[in-house]
């Protein structure tokens, strides 16, 4: 085996502190991190310590460590789950991986059941460097011979990025030496002159960047390129029950790609493994085509929420505009894809609107994936519910403790844990700090003109309040560059209580470049007023309806705050009411405490209907229809809905009268 070197490691997911094509790079931990107190911090501290030994103990029920054992040779029975249970393991680890840098570290509980999980992917391991518990158990006669179902190209990418995760974050490296013996076979069957292949479902592409980032050796990053050039000829074969190729990305080459399409989260784990190789490799044809698709995604194809897919069948993408609302798959792993791809086009191009989508994904289509109480979780999250179980399954109205296809909880799991990296970034010549999100931390870096460190105050995403003072600047100038999120209508900028004016680049930021003292204070004041949102009139589902929104959140109407005669699929919004008569009111005692919006809604009598479904237009009753009641309109955050008795909730509601757009 080729000895590596492990590059100076410092604990952030994405490394792009030397990629030449970043023109931000990402901050790690010991830069940029949470402040013990605040929205994301509070949710990252239950993360650890309910979480994900509820993980644990999930995956030793549902047969991911008895499949590992199988495949060590120490137990015996049949394998369970689903072809990809590994990957279930390896995300975990990948999440704990990041828990080991918190203040006090591991538990002894957390660190015990790590320990276990990494013992048994080394046991299972073959000589050869090959670890798959399904293709060693149930069918070793067809490794790599079912790339489009297999999924042993994406569990070897999980396990990469766990072993990344363990070496940044916990500085083990167990896993590392397992991860680096696993490339073997992978680079002898895919590697240079062997025969073409690709993976069914990508995700090993952004792995083996990642990899060439810590390890500097150029063949990881090869491998990756040649996923990326090979995919898009149709070497995946035919899928006849989900569309064809588009199902797997391999319809069109790459870099021809204009459209999002097919299963949503292996689209946008090809994207963002893409979006990784341009970084290192600069090649403007990739970068176009991410821009091509991005601009798909988010111009036709995009939710309220920032979920993506909308179609159950095939977890995929559906045609421009069909967004439907109770039948929305959005499925959890692919907000988190969105972010993280999103992410990556922020380093490359230095553009807030990338860094808008992962702020309106993180605060509602991914955070509703996860209860309240870190123990449940959502799969599919709809944008309107009617409160009965769905004939789909995987728990729409209820989130669960797990799942057969338990992808998503793992993942919650380890974006939460690594959510500091998201904060903010330096450019690439070291001149200034960009602040992406919002939240109480503490930024401290190196920039070219010295040793800068701010702090970051606020009660965000309740208050539009940030404060951010200097408690360390060198003597020379830099900038201070403060994202302006797109919903603030009126936003205003304070350097030392004094109006700084014409501070907005061209990209969404405001810029501050001076010579910095000590003490200096920057406030934005972001306009958190609640607003109406209005839907592409093509959007049928939402046709006639608006959203609220408040700051980031998106906001839904939940059936625990209505009268029980006044169902939520009855309410709509009275517009004779000035939107700026929306409301908010904190509640402590709500939902972990939320600020509710509140307005005047009108209830449809559907009693007039006398149990028909439709009522033609020709027969109009005698007398004038009864006045619709009055009632107060509550809106809840939607990433909080689910979690009281289940009932009927809707994100778009109707409006009294025609809106004007
Ligand atoms: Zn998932």
């Amino acid at each position: 085996m080729q000895v590596t070197t492990v590059q100076a490691t410092a604990s952030l997911p994405v490394d792009t502190r030397r990629s030449p094509y970043a023109h931000w790079r990402g901050l790690s931990r010991e830069q940029a991190r949470l402040e013990p107190t605040g929205f994301w911090a509070t949710r990252q501290q239950r993360n650890r310590q309910v979480t994900l030994g509820h993980g644990f103990r999930m995956l030793d029920e549902a047969g991911n460590l008895h499949n590992l054992r199988l495949a060590a040779g120490t137990a015996q029975g049949d394998y369970r789950g689903p072809v990809f249970m590994d990957s279930d393991v390896t995300k975990w680890l990948e999440a704990v991986g990041y828990a080991a840098a918190a203040p006090g570290g591991l538990d002894a509980s957390l660190r015990q059941a790590a320990d276990t999980a990494i013992g048994l992917l080394a046991a299972a391991q073959q000589p050869d460097g090959y670890l798959d518990s399904y293709y060693q158990v149930v069918a070793p006669e067809r490794r790599w011979a079912e790339l489009n179902t297999g999924h042993e190209l994406y569990c070897a990418g999980h396990l990469i990025q766990a072993a990344i995760a363990w070496q940044r974050y916990a500085h083990d490296d167990r896993l590392l030496q397992i991860a680096l013996r696993v490339v073997e076979p992978i680079n002898s069957r895919f590697g240079p002159g062997q025969p073409a292949g690709v993976p069914g479902h990508p995700e090993i592409e952004m792995a083996l960047v990642e990899l060439y980032r810590l390890t500097g050796r150029r063949e990881h990053l090869e491998l990756a390129q040649r996923f990326v050039d090979q995919r898009g000829y149709g070497l995946l074969g035919p899928n006849p029950r989900f569309g064809g190729a588009a199902y797997y990305q391999d319809r069109v080459p790459v870099r021809e790609a204009s459209e999002i399409e097919g299963h949503a989260v292996r689209a946008l784990y090809l994207t963002t493994g893409v979006t990784d190789v341009y970084l290192e490799t600069g090649e403007g044809a990739l970068l176009e085509a991410m821009l091509r698709q991005w601009a798909d995604f988010t111009g036709r194809k995009l939710y309220l929420t920032g979920g993506a897919g909308s179609r159950h069948s095939g977890e995929a993408f559906g045609h421009p505009y069909e967004l439907p609302t109770e039948r929305a798959y959005c499925e959890t792993c692919a907000a988190i894809a969105s972010i993280m791809w999103s992410w990556r086009l922020l380093l490359a191009t230095g553009e807030a609107r990338f860094a808008d989508l992962i702020e309106r994904t993180l605060y509602n289509g991914f955070l509703s994936g996860l209860a309240l109480d870190g123990q449940r979780f959502f799969y599919v999250n709809p944008l309107l519910s009617h409160g009965r179980p769905e004939v789909v399954g995987r728990g729409v109205v209820e989130r669960q403790p797990w799942f057969l296809v338990a992808c998503c909880p793992p993942n919650v799991m380890r974006l939460l844990g690594s959510l500091d990296h998201y904060l903010a970034t330096i450019d690439a010549d070291g001149r200034g700090i960009q602040v992406h999100q919002y939240a109480p931390s503490v930024i401290a870096v190196d920039l070219a003109a010295g040793a800068v460190e701010l702090r970051v105050a606020t009660d965000y995403p309740w208050q539009g309040r940030v404060e951010i003072t200097v408690d360390r600047a060198p003597s020379g100038p830099w900038s201070l560059q403060l994202r302006r999120p797109r919903w603030s209508v009126s936003t205003r900028l304070q350097l030392n209580g004094a109006d700084v004016h014409s501070a907005l680049d061209g990209h969404g930021y405001f810029v501050v470049e001076r010579t910095w003292q000590p003490g200096d204070r920057v406030v934005l004041e972001l306009d958190l007023h609640p607003r109406m949102t209005a839907p592409h009139p093509r959007l049928e589902a939402a046709r006639g309806c608006v959203a609220i929104e408040r700051g980031p959140l998106v906001y839904c109407l939940e059936q625990p705050d209505y009268p029980d005669d006044a169902d939520v699929l009855d309410v709509a919004l009275d517009l004779d009411l000035p939107p700026e008569r929306l409301s908010a009111t904190w509640q402590p005692d709500l939902l972990d405490g939320v600020m509710t919006v509140h307005a005047r809604g009108r209830l449809t009598d559907t009693a007039a209907w006398d149990g028909a479904t439709f009522r033609s237009l020709q027969k109009r009753r005698p007398g004038s229809p009864p006045a619709p009641r009055t009632v107060p309109l509550v809106a809840i955050p939607y990433y909080a809905w689910a979690n009281r008795t289940p009932g009927p909730m809707r994100v778009w509601i109707p409006t009294t009268r025609p809106i004007g757009v």
